[in-house]
């Protein structure tokens, strides 16, 4: 990246079809090539179960920090163009999904527009995302309400992670798990 501003922006990535874990992967070497943007690191890979319709199969999570030069509006437009290009379908609300890819937070913006929420609304009430999202950056504090995620994850009232299926490590460059 040149000398322009950088922004840091957390991603959360989610795949319940196609062979999950491969898709998070496959996503993360994506965000690694992101243009005028530089991946900085990634949680491990979390199994959880479905929010919403429950006859659907099981994620895989993780969330992703990254410093980019993009406007939140482009960003969000390329997570967009990925999600199309790994062949995302929109299927029902909190359904199944290929890949998904949200922008968790954007610096410490605060947004409403038609098109971008931030930070990503539902942060606080997902383990899933939260706990992710505090491996990375465990003093993270929501900007539009100022509490700490690690204390909304304190007080969640429901859990979606697999406590039986150990988090996984990749290699974004190499795919590799272990
Ligand atoms: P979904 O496919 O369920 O992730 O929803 C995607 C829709 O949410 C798109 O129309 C986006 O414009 C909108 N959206 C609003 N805020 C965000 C955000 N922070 N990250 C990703 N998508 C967002």
């Amino acid at each position: 990246m040149n000398g322009i501003e950088a922004h840091t922006v957390y991603i959360g990535l989610g795949s319940n079809l196609d062979q999950p874990l491969v898709q998070v992967q496959h996503a993360l070497h994506a965000l690694s090539g992101l243009k005028d943007s530089e991946l900085v690191a990634h949680s491990r890979l979390y199994a959880s179960r479905p929010q919403g319709p429950q006859d659907q199969p099981d994620y895989v999570n993780a969330v992703a920090c990254l410093r980019t030069q993009l406007t939140s509006q482009a960003l969000l437009n390329a997570l967009q163009s990925l999600e199309q290009a790994q062949g995302k379908v929109k299927q029902r609300h909190w359904g199944e999904r290929v890949i998904d890819l949200d922008v968790l937070l954007f610096d410490d913006q605060v947004m409403d527009s038609d098109s971008l929420t931030l930070p990503h609304p539902c942060i606080a009430q997902r383990d899933f995302v939260l706990v992710p999202l505090l491996e990375l950056a465990p003093e993270l504090r929501c900007p539009r309400t100022g509490q700490a995620y690690h204390e909304a994850l304190a007080r969640l009232p429901e859990h979606f992670l697999d406590p039986c299926s150990p988090p996984r490590s990749v290699d974004p460059s190499s795919g590799a798990v272990s």
